[in-house]
């Protein structure tokens, strides 16, 4: 039988990444296996769903390259995809173990409950529902709802026994029908309750395997049961290790980043977070673990994937995203890290010369950086140049200090003036040399100063690359939409005027 599979967030805030995860393993199976992959918003919590969440959350899966086959926006013959538009399912299936007496009505007021759990918690017993409501007669407690008192309805959990499934990552799990309570199957305003829409959609849309977090375990039993009661076939089960933190606790907003909105913004590729991700728990086998997606899909087994909690390591994926950054096309690169040029005020609209600009620029900082959000940072040299504010900073004055380093700035301010533009390599070589012949000075105690004349910078990209770059940045009309940039010329000329007004 074909694999049916199904991601299932509730949108009630940003995708996080240990549900992104689930996605990603829920979508390697699918396309690995050539099986169906359904994504279901499980939305009848009304007061936390919003519109807004469910956008932000399709979105990011889009974004890691996560598509589905049926779901809310493509349809499908299993729909609908949003839980609220179900609600008509859930009302006849609820009828359906209502008429069977596999679930009655309850009246209890939450006072009640709370009273109960309190003496259970208090006696050191499980806090499970004490069953008051179990034998009202069917047609009593129909006439109670239709007088207007509020009622949930209550699945009957058997008083004796076991239930147990096979978990295709933890084995064979087994709980005693003692440790569960009968479960609110819908609430009093008409809504069900998650475990009773998950079965009924898990069902309905031929869900072959449930693949999910493992905060969900012990909710599997009632979900059994219930599958039971209905006869109906249980999907198979496999519940993922949940993703922590370094302190070992479950990755949250205390780890820092925890969202896929988050790490998008902070400028990992999607690739990245994806390959990162899929190394949760699962390795991928011989040695590998830099694998494209699609070769991800084609190791992937649910078997294989490990019991254990997995640690997001930060490290590690920023390692990924480097090599993904050196890997992935150049043009690419340049429009998704254009953004943050916008941000710095380094351009203005994406014109095509100041893409092409931007990416031109790129091989002096990618190398460099662990994310694109980091890329305008080793460039903004090009676009702040402010002698200055370069000389009352430390390392900047150390150069200065450096024997003859005044000579040579002041010899490439006089080699400068006048001159073409330095191009390219060839053109910045010959003019260091003409510097190295006035002042004798060579290798770093010519360079190091010459840089900091350019740039304002002790350190930095190299200067074959920058010194070219800077200078086609000064040719840039302003059409191009790119902030002006200082020539080197002019950089020299001003560096030199700003020392000879310093003191040594
Ligand atoms: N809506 C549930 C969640 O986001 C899905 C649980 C499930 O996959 O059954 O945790």
């Amino acid at each position: 039988m074909k694999m049916r599979l199904r991601f299932a967030p509730s949108p009630t805030g940003q995708l996080h990444v240990g549900n992104a995860r689930t996605a990603l393993f829920n979508w390697l199976l699918a396309r690995g296996q050539g099986g169906t992959l359904i994504l279901r918003i499980e939305d009848t919590d009304a007061v936390r769903s919003t519109a807004e969440s469910e956008q932000s959350i399709l979105d990011d899966l889009r974004w890691l390259g996560l598509g589905w086959d049926e779901g809310p926006d493509v349809g499908g013959l299993r729909g609908p995809y949003r839980q609220s538009e179900r609600l008509a399912l859930y009302a006849s299936h609820a009828e359906r173990l209502l008429a069977a007496g596999r679930a009655y009505c309850c009246f209890c007021s939450q006072e009640r409950l709370e009273t109960d759990r309190k003496k259970a918690l208090a006696q050191g017993r499980p806090p499970r529902y004490g069953g008051a409501c179990r034998n009202i007669p069917l047609a009593e407690a129909r006439a109670r709802v239709a007088a207007g008192e509020p009622a949930v309805v209550r699945f009957r959990v058997p008083d004796h026994g076991q239930v147990s499934f096979d978990d295709l990552v933890r084995g064979h799990v087994t709980f005693g029908m003692d440790v569960i309570g009968d479960p609110v199957l819908v609430r009093s305003d008409g809504r069900p309750s998650y475990n009773f829409a998950v079965v009924v959609d898990d069902a309905l849309m031929e869900i072959t395997h449930v693949v999910r977090g493992e905060d969900h375990i012990s909710n599997t039993p009632r979900q059994v049961l219930l599958y039971g009661a209905f006869g109906y076939t249980p999907p198979k089960f496999a519940h993922l290790a949940l993703v922590l933190g370094p302190d070992h606790t479950p990755l949250s907003k205390r780890h820092g980043a925890t969202s896929v909105r988050e790490f998008r913004e902070r400028g990992y590729l999607p690739e990245a977070l994806v390959n990162y991700l899929a190394l949760i728990g699962w390795s991928p086998g011989g040695g590998d673990e830099l694998l494209p997606i699609d070769e991800l899909a084609r190791r992937f087994t649910i078997e294989a994937v490990g019991k254990s909690a997995g640690v997001f390591d930060p490290d590690k994926l920023s390692w990924i995203n480097r090599h993904y950054l050196k890997a992935v096309d150049g043009a690419r690169i340049a429009e998704a890290s254009f953004r943050y040029f916008q941000a710095r005020g380094f351009v203005r609209g994406p014109t095509g010369e100041a893409l092409a600009f931007v990416g031109a620029l790129l091989p002096m900082a990618v190398g460099s950086v662990d994310r694109l959000e980091e890329i305008p940072d080793r460039l903004h040299f090009l676009f702040e140049f402010d002698p200055l504010a370069a000389l009352a900073r430390p390392d900047v004055s150390e150069v200065l200090r450096e024997p003859g380093a005044r000579e040579v700035m002041a010899a490439l301010a006089e080699a400068l003036a006048g001159q073409p533009r330095l191009a390219d390599r060839d053109r910045f070589r010959a003019a260091a040399a003409r510097v190295r012949e006035r002042t004798g000075r060579k290798g770093r105690a010519l360079f190091h100063p010459i840089r900091v004349a350019l740039t304002g910078e002790a350190g930095g990209p190299e200067l074959d690359l920058a010194v070219p770059a800077i200078e086609h940045g000064a040719e840039l009309p302003p059409s191009a939409g790119v902030a002006p940039i200082l020539g080197c010329r002019e950089r020299a000329k001003m560096f030199a005027g700003a020392l000879a007004e310093r003191p040594h």
